[in-house]
């Protein structure tokens, strides 16, 4: 049974107290819980310290959601825990950190006898926390496609947050980058939050801030970006990613590199390229790609990743004239050990206007990583065609297409699903290629090997890497020929 006042709690930390009081009491809304929470902290002189807060939760699914986050056994250093039997409830409760997990990677006996029941122990908590997220996941999505609002998020942290390898940084000073962040202005919207300019110990960041039913995304991008052995010069450079606020409102943000040129869709408006520039753009990106996609075998190997939503809005252009990929929020990785895909993956998912066929035509089989990667190739396509157009050819210098998006003659704006059907599988349509590319050695070269990466059957669209040693080889045939 609700009740029909709420609950008076205490509060300690501004943070959490009504109007960034200190302490004090604040009023749950009727059906809310009070809350305590312990978690670990760096100090300004970089000390661990345990800092305690204590306040009011919203009632129903998104309180208790956030009470229940530190059950899920990960190694985020915080504890919450709640009470709803009386007014001040939370005065008695007395949460405390766990023991620090042994650290398998430094027991000089992991390989041997001794080591055995640390890297069990260790297994059976990896496997725990993946059945959770699983858990979580699947439940998020039957709750969507039920029509109900999603509930807020859980505070659960990637798998391997705390480890540097694929992030650069430990969770605990992620944690405190996040505190650290100034926000300046907005740059951008996308589907899954809001971009922020934002200044980090005097230098710029970008802060993507997710739409607060979009935990999913942001939790999928983080947990991608955190995936060992990701950095890549044409990747997006992840600093850290963090939850926010433990009251009655939360903010997941994921900090990044910042790029003033912006995304590709918005620099080609106004750009216009040179062959060169085109050239080392191009490469740049299927680098990327082709890192995302490869496979690195070993103890600390690199799982493949696929994209899912390659477009211009997705790529940011950086100041030396290469690019970054970017907007992991519906990548896939491939678990090699168990020939599996990471997450049950959804078909009809990414942006539309850049959907492979097989994807419009619900035909991807999604048991088999390959045919992702091979969705990817198709959208790439479409981008290597967005650049061309704005790439002069010749002597005349300004006599490039206008900047359109791909099929923006043959879909409406905003086109659905059926229209996009329509056009690139039933009429088979592909965006047109102008004859003054095929004059231009480095465009007719784009032109053939975009044609190859949108073919309307899968299997024989190129490899990125495959992409990536064409253009490598175009490029150092090309300055042979000029010297
Ligand atoms: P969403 O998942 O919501 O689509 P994105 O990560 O794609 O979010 O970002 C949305 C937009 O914000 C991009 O298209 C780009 O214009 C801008 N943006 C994103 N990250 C950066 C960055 N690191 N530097 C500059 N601009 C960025
Ligand atoms: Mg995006």
């Amino acid at each position: 049974m609700r009740r029909s006042r709420g609950l008076v709690c205490e509060c300690l930390g501004a943070a959490t107290c009504p109007d960034g009081a200190a302490n004090g009491t604040c009023v749950t809304q009727p059906g809310g819980y009070c809350f305590v929470a312990v978690e670990e902290v760096l100090d300004d002189s970089g000390l661990v310290v345990v800092d305690r807060t204590a306040g009011c939760l919203p009632p129903d699914e998104s309180g208790f959601m956030q009470c229940k986050s530190s059950q899920v056994p990960h190694q985020h250093p915080k504890v919450i825990e709640c009470c709803f039997e009386s007014d001040l409830c939370n005065r008695r409760l007395q949460p405390a950190l766990p023991e620090p997990p042994p650290d398998v990677t430094e027991s000089p006996g992991a390989g041997g006898a001794g080591g055995a029941p640390t890297l069990l122990l260790a297994a059976a908590l990896c496997v725990a926390l993946l059945a959770a997220l699983a858990a979580a996941l699947l439940l998020l999505r039957r709750r969507r496609r039920a029509g109900k609002r999603p509930p807020s998020p859980p505070a659960p942290l990637p798998a391997d947050a705390s480890s540097g390898s694929g992030s650069g940084l430990p969770l605990l000073v992620q944690r405190t980058v996040a505190k650290q962040i100034q926000m300046v202005e907005s740059i951008g919207k996308g589907r899954y939050g809001e971009v922020w300019l934002a200044r980090w110990r005097g230098e710029r960041v970008a802060v993507k801030v997710f739409f607060t039913t979009e935990e999913a995304s942001w939790f999928r991008e983080t947990e991608i970006y955190q995936t060992v052995l990701m950095r890549h010069e044409n990747i997006l450079g992840f600093i850290a990613a963090d939850i926010k606020g433990t009251g009655s409102w939360t903010q997941m943000l994921l900090i990044t590199d910042y790029h003033e040129n912006g995304s590709l869709h918005d620099y080609l408006q106004t750009v216009v390229l040179d062959t060169n520039s085109l050239m080392t753009m191009a490469y740049s990106i299927v680098s990327g790609l082709a890192h995302l996609h490869m496979d690195i075998f070993g103890t600390k190997g690199k799982p493949a990743i696929a994209h899912r939503d390659i477009k211009s809005k997705n790529i940011l252009v950086k100041r030396n004239g290469q690019c970054a990929i970017a907007d992991f929020g519906l990548a896939v990785r491939y678990v090699a050990q168990r020939d599996e895909v990471d997450i049950a993956p959804n078909t009809r998912v990414g942006t539309r206007r850049y959907m492979a066929p097989e994807v419009l035509d619900e035909k991807l089989d999604v048991t088999n990583f390959d045919a992702f990667k091979m969705a990817d190739m198709y959208s790439l396509g479409l981008v290597l065609w967005e650049m061309c157009r704005r790439c002069c050819s010749g002597g005349k210098a300004q006599l490039v297409e206008p900047y359109a998006l791909p099929y923006h003659e043959l879909v409406p704006p905003d086109p659905s699903f059926e229209d996009m059907h329509a056009c690139v599988v039933r009429a088979a349509r592909r965006p047109g290629v102008p004859a003054r590319w095929l004059a231009s050695e480095p465009l007719a070269a784009l032109a053939q090997l975009m044609c190859e990466c949108w073919h309307s059957s899968p299997p024989v669209r190129l490899t990125a890497l495959r992409v990536k040693k064409t253009l490598a080889k175009f490029r150092t045939e090309t300055t042979v020929k000029l010297v």
